[in-house]
Protein backbone atom coordinates (compact mmCIF):
# COMPACT_ATOMS: atom_id res chain seq x y z
CA UNK A 1 0.00 0.00 0.00
CA UNK A 2 1.14 3.46 -0.79
CA UNK A 3 2.15 6.13 1.68
CA UNK A 4 -0.71 8.83 1.62
CA UNK A 5 -0.87 12.32 3.07
CA UNK A 6 -4.23 13.42 4.49
CA UNK A 7 -5.51 16.69 5.82
CA UNK A 8 -7.24 16.83 9.28
CA UNK A 9 -8.53 19.82 11.01
CA UNK A 10 -9.98 19.78 14.42
CA UNK A 11 -13.27 22.15 13.58
CA UNK A 12 -13.70 24.67 16.02
CA UNK A 13 -17.28 22.85 17.97
CA UNK A 14 -14.16 20.20 18.53
CA UNK A 15 -11.70 23.11 19.92
CA UNK A 16 -14.67 24.58 21.90
CA UNK A 17 -15.60 21.31 23.46
CA UNK A 18 -11.61 20.63 24.43
CA UNK A 19 -11.28 17.54 22.58
CA UNK A 20 -7.91 18.81 20.80
CA UNK A 21 -6.19 15.98 22.89
CA UNK A 22 -8.95 13.02 22.84
CA UNK A 23 -8.75 13.15 18.86
CA UNK A 24 -5.11 13.81 18.89
CA UNK A 25 -4.55 10.70 21.06
CA UNK A 26 -6.89 8.63 18.77
CA UNK A 27 -4.61 9.86 16.08
CA UNK A 28 -1.61 8.59 17.58
CA UNK A 29 -3.36 5.37 18.82
CA UNK A 30 -4.47 4.56 15.19
CA UNK A 31 -0.44 4.98 13.80
CA UNK A 32 -0.72 8.11 11.63
CA UNK A 33 2.84 10.07 11.71
CA UNK A 34 1.77 13.85 12.17
CA UNK A 35 3.78 16.12 9.96
CA UNK A 36 2.39 19.01 11.05
CA UNK A 37 -0.06 20.69 13.45
CA UNK A 38 -0.80 24.50 14.11
CA UNK A 39 -3.83 26.00 16.03
CA UNK A 40 -5.04 28.67 13.97
CA UNK A 41 -8.42 30.89 12.91
CA UNK A 42 -9.42 31.21 9.35
CA UNK A 43 -11.43 34.25 8.01
CA UNK A 44 -15.05 33.75 6.00
CA UNK A 45 -13.13 34.08 2.75
CA UNK A 46 -10.60 31.70 3.60
CA UNK A 47 -13.03 29.27 4.45
CA UNK A 48 -15.07 29.74 1.30
CA UNK A 49 -11.82 29.24 -0.64
CA UNK A 50 -11.09 25.48 0.98
CA UNK A 51 -14.38 24.42 0.53
CA UNK A 52 -15.06 25.97 -2.31
CA UNK A 53 -15.81 22.41 -4.33
CA UNK A 54 -19.40 22.66 -1.73
CA UNK A 55 -20.18 26.16 -3.26
CA UNK A 56 -23.27 25.01 -4.67
CA UNK A 57 -24.63 23.39 -1.61
CA UNK A 58 -27.28 24.26 0.14
CA UNK A 59 -25.10 24.03 3.20
CA UNK A 60 -22.41 25.93 1.51
CA UNK A 61 -22.83 29.65 3.67
CA UNK A 62 -23.21 27.72 7.11
CA UNK A 63 -20.00 25.80 6.79
CA UNK A 64 -18.12 28.61 6.17
CA UNK A 65 -19.37 30.85 8.68
CA UNK A 66 -19.00 27.53 11.21
CA UNK A 67 -15.24 27.23 10.10
CA UNK A 68 -14.45 30.45 10.28
CA UNK A 69 -16.57 31.00 14.01
CA UNK A 70 -13.11 29.99 16.17
CA UNK A 71 -9.86 28.28 15.98
CA UNK A 72 -9.03 25.31 14.93
CA UNK A 73 -5.89 22.98 14.56
CA UNK A 74 -5.13 21.65 11.42
CA UNK A 75 -2.67 18.68 11.50
CA UNK A 76 -0.88 17.20 8.72
CA UNK A 77 -1.11 13.45 8.67
CA UNK A 78 0.59 10.84 6.66
CA UNK A 79 0.56 6.94 6.98
CA UNK A 80 -0.14 4.04 4.23
CA UNK A 81 -3.62 3.90 3.13
CA UNK A 82 -4.03 7.28 5.02
CA UNK A 83 -6.74 8.57 3.18
CA UNK A 84 -9.14 5.52 3.50
CA UNK A 85 -7.82 4.61 7.18
CA UNK A 86 -8.43 8.58 8.21
CA UNK A 87 -11.81 7.99 6.74
CA UNK A 88 -12.78 5.27 8.65
CA UNK A 89 -11.49 6.31 11.62
CA UNK A 90 -13.31 9.79 11.70
CA UNK A 91 -17.01 7.80 10.41
CA UNK A 92 -19.54 9.43 8.47
CA UNK A 93 -20.64 12.88 7.87
CA UNK A 94 -23.49 12.57 10.28
CA UNK A 95 -22.37 11.53 13.63
CA UNK A 96 -25.83 9.56 13.83
CA UNK A 97 -24.72 7.35 10.89
CA UNK A 98 -21.16 6.88 12.23
CA UNK A 99 -19.67 3.62 13.69
CA UNK A 100 -19.27 2.87 17.15
CA UNK A 101 -15.58 3.94 18.54
CA UNK A 102 -15.66 6.74 15.52
CA UNK A 103 -14.14 10.17 16.15
CA UNK A 104 -17.41 11.66 15.07
CA UNK A 105 -19.36 8.80 16.93
CA UNK A 106 -17.90 10.31 20.24
CA UNK A 107 -17.20 13.70 19.66
CA UNK A 108 -19.80 15.54 16.89
CA UNK A 109 -22.49 17.16 17.64
CA UNK A 110 -24.51 17.46 14.62
CA UNK A 111 -23.79 16.78 10.87
CA UNK A 112 -22.41 20.37 10.86
CA UNK A 113 -20.53 20.67 13.74
CA UNK A 114 -18.89 17.61 13.27
CA UNK A 115 -15.61 17.46 15.01
CA UNK A 116 -12.98 16.49 12.09
CA UNK A 117 -12.33 17.16 8.48
CA UNK A 118 -10.67 14.63 6.20
CA UNK A 119 -9.43 14.75 2.82
CA UNK A 120 -11.75 12.32 0.38
CA UNK A 121 -8.90 11.18 -2.16
CA UNK A 122 -4.75 10.82 -2.73
CA UNK A 123 -4.58 14.47 -4.41
CA UNK A 124 -7.13 16.18 -2.09
CA UNK A 125 -5.05 14.85 0.83
CA UNK A 126 -1.75 16.52 -0.82
CA UNK A 127 -3.83 19.85 -1.74
CA UNK A 128 -5.38 20.03 1.53
CA UNK A 129 -2.10 19.80 3.29
CA UNK A 130 -0.04 22.42 1.18
CA UNK A 131 -3.29 24.50 1.85
CA UNK A 132 -2.43 24.98 5.54
CA UNK A 133 1.31 23.87 5.44
CA UNK A 134 4.25 25.16 3.26
CA UNK A 135 6.79 21.77 2.49
CA UNK A 136 9.05 23.52 5.08
CA UNK A 137 7.23 22.99 7.92
CA UNK A 138 6.57 20.15 7.62
CA UNK A 139 8.30 17.29 9.89
CA UNK A 140 9.10 13.87 8.84
CA UNK A 141 10.97 11.21 11.41
CA UNK A 142 9.76 8.55 9.81
P1 LIG B 1 -17.18 14.91 4.87
O1 LIG B 1 -16.27 14.57 3.73
O2 LIG B 1 -17.61 13.71 5.67
O3 LIG B 1 -16.61 16.00 5.76
O4 LIG B 1 -18.54 15.48 4.25
P2 LIG B 1 -18.88 16.39 2.95
O5 LIG B 1 -17.68 16.53 2.07
O6 LIG B 1 -20.13 15.86 2.37
O7 LIG B 1 -19.22 17.81 3.61
C1 LIG B 1 -18.21 18.67 4.07
C2 LIG B 1 -18.63 19.26 5.38
O8 LIG B 1 -19.78 20.08 5.17
C3 LIG B 1 -19.09 18.27 6.45
O9 LIG B 1 -18.03 17.67 7.16
C4 LIG B 1 -19.96 19.12 7.34
O10 LIG B 1 -19.18 19.93 8.24
C5 LIG B 1 -20.62 20.05 6.32
N1 LIG B 1 -21.94 19.54 5.94
C6 LIG B 1 -22.23 18.47 5.16
N2 LIG B 1 -23.57 18.29 5.06
C7 LIG B 1 -24.13 19.28 5.79
C8 LIG B 1 -25.48 19.65 6.08
O11 LIG B 1 -26.44 19.01 5.63
N3 LIG B 1 -25.66 20.75 6.88
C9 LIG B 1 -24.60 21.46 7.38
N4 LIG B 1 -24.86 22.53 8.17
N5 LIG B 1 -23.33 21.15 7.13
C10 LIG B 1 -23.09 20.08 6.35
Amino acid sequence: MAIERTLCIIKPDGVRNQNIGNIVAMIQAAGFRILGLKLTRISPAVAGEFYGVHKERPFYGELVNFMSSGAIVPIALEKENAIADWRALIGSTDPAEAAEGTIRKKYATSKGENAVHGSDSVENGINEVAFFFAESELINNA
